[in-house]
């Protein structure tokens, strides 16, 4: 019985308990139409639901975003993610950013603009034994921890 954690984005980041993690590259190609990003995550989240016994799915509850595009972005993805969950009759929540910003550097609050990196910092720190390649997938190791470990 495993949790999947996600950083919801066009870069999506997953982590997920049974020892998987890394990013799905969600952009479109310049021959798709853009809405391509969606068959993709759909795609990538039942390839990853076959393989392996998800019960639950986490991911981080983002209330500010600094572009429109990022914000329709993540609004259409976390939509498909609830109706994935419905339909596969997986558990889903959202964990808010300044719980996992805690679990990842010990406070809730990154001074502005520092954010990512310091989760990134910590994650290769926390996570010796995964080879992190990116901030989006540093996050989504942060996410499963809250949700699997909270402090
Ligand atoms: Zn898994």
């Amino acid at each position: 019985m495993n949790t999947l954690a996600l950083d919801l984005g066009t870069q999506c980041g997953f982590a997920c308990s049974c020892g998987k993690s890394g990013v799905w590259n969600l952009k479109a190609l310049s021959s798709e139409s853009i809405g391509q990003r969606y068959v993709k995550f759909q795609h990538h989240l039942e390839t990853h639901f076959r393989a392996c016994y998800i019960i639950e799915i986490v991911y981080e509850e983002v209330k500010f975003h600094r572009g429109v595009d990022a914000a329709h972005v993540y609004g259409a993805l976390e939509g498909l993610l609830q109706k994935f969950c419905i339909d596969n009759e997986i558990e889903y929540r959202g964990i808010g950013v300044s719980t996992i910003q805690k679990v990842a550097t010990g406070r809730g609050m990154a001074p502005k603009g520092q954010k990512k990196k310091m989760m990134f910092e910590a994650a290769v720190r926390e996570f010796k034994s995964v080879n992190i390649i990116s901030e989006d997938h540093a996050d989504a190791l942060w996410i499963l921890q809250a949700a699997t470990k909270p402090i």
